[in-house]
């Protein structure tokens, strides 16, 4: 070892799922939207001037805070933007667990939450759901240094319900809540108007999935000023220009145009309840996601031999192989056509086991 990497930050990365180069994998592994943005974003792409690209953007994003401020009905000084919600979370981290007790978390959700918590040396107690994969609010009852809860949660697709968050805000309210709500646009409850009632609340949202933007980085925060203006004197100390001036314009644009959300939400919900059902019908068993994505296991299946005969034939899910999660695929919902191929390669494969 040379001597001066004795002075590196030691760290675990974590670890993206795959991004084939073949443009023609059937790609169910990142929980992308399967369709594109709404025509807001070409337009903008069409129209934008170049000579504006001359000059550093604005450090406040305003048009693209006020632009979500406008849509969700708030004061854009409860708004907070980031690249990605990664970006947000990874800033929440660092600007609100700074105490000695540890944070919380679930011991199955997002696997990013343990990264940052040891690359800014937070500490640190993951919760276990229950067998059902729910979270168990009476484990975020007890001292801590803060609270993060993806809803629905990661990798499980399980929502946990508007009142039992607020139970855990309101027993929780010398520490700061972050709800990580990056699936809440595929048919859960938004936990955006405790807001208004519980200061310690910080509700985290992003582009990338219900808004077709996971190439244009953005996500966002919402809650009180204070929360908000800690986070972005943190931003200010680290990166004045987080976000690029195509992002705001892209991303304030798109935000403008509910209608177009609304419906392709509502069709990526569709297709995830007939492909639940579809799968049931195969054997598999899964919680009632609420999430752009399934996250299923079958008995007498090997989640991995079936995620890597899939992955050889060019469909990907993603396969995490972890305790507790080792028998489960999760399959993100694509368009009906490749779902339609998804099912009908487990179908066959499934044949083919003769189970
Ligand atoms: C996808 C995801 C994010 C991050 O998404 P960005 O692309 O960085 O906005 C955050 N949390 C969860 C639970 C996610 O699944």
């Amino acid at each position: 070892m040379r001597a001066w990497e004795a002075n590196f930050r030691k760290v675990e990365p974590y670890t993206p799922g795959e991004q084939p180069k073949n443009p023609r994998v059937i790609k169910l592994n990142t929980n992308e939207n399967p369709y594109p943005p709404s025509p807001a974003a070409a337009e903008v792409l069409r129209s934008m001037d170049p000579a504006l690209l001359r000059k550093y953007p604005d450090p406040d994003s305003s048009l693209l805070r006020d632009a979500i401020a406008e849509y969700y009905g708030i004061c854009p000084d409860r708004v907070f933007v980031g690249v990605g919600s990664d970006d947000v979370l990874g800033m929440a981290f660092l600007t609100f667990f700074n105490g000695p007790k540890p944070v919380l978390f679930p011991n199955i959700t997002y696997s990013f939450y343990d990264v940052w918590a040891d690359l800014f040396r937070v500490p640190y107690e993951t919760q276990p759901l229950d067998k059902d994969f729910r979270i168990v609010p009476e484990d975020y009852m007890k001292p801590n240094g803060g609270i993060v809860i993806a809803n629905p949660n990661a990798p499980t697709g399980v929502e946990l319900s508007r009142d039992l968050i607020e139970e855990i805000v309101k027993a929780n309210q010398e520490s700061v809540v972050i709800v990580d709500e990056a699936y809440v646009d595929f048919g859960a409850r938004s936990a955006l108007p405790l807001t208004e009632k519980y200061e310690n609340l910080l509700v985290v949202q992003t582009f990338s999935k219900s808004r077709a933007f996971a190439g244009v980085r953005i996500g966002f925060a919402m809650g009180h000023p204070s929360l908000i203006n800690a986070l972005n004197c943190v931003k200010n100390s680290y990166n004045s220009y987080t976000m690029t001036t195509p992002s705001i314009l892209l991303g304030a644009a798109v935000m403008k145009d509910r209608a177009y959300f609304e419906e392709s939400t509502a069709k990526v919900i569709a297709t995830r309840e007939r492909v639940k059902k579809e799968l049931s019908a195969l054997g598999f068993t899964f919680g009632d996601s609420k999430s752009n994505f399934i996250f299923a296991k079958r008995e007498g299946t090997d989640a991995k031999k079936l995620f890597e005969a899939m992955r050889a034939d060019g469909i990907f899910v993603r396969y995490f192989n972890k305790p507790l999660i080792r028998d489960y695929l999760r399959i993100s919902i694509g368009t009906d056509e490749e779902m339609d191929t998804f099912l009908g390669y487990v179908k066959q494969y499934l044949a083919k086991q003769g189970s």
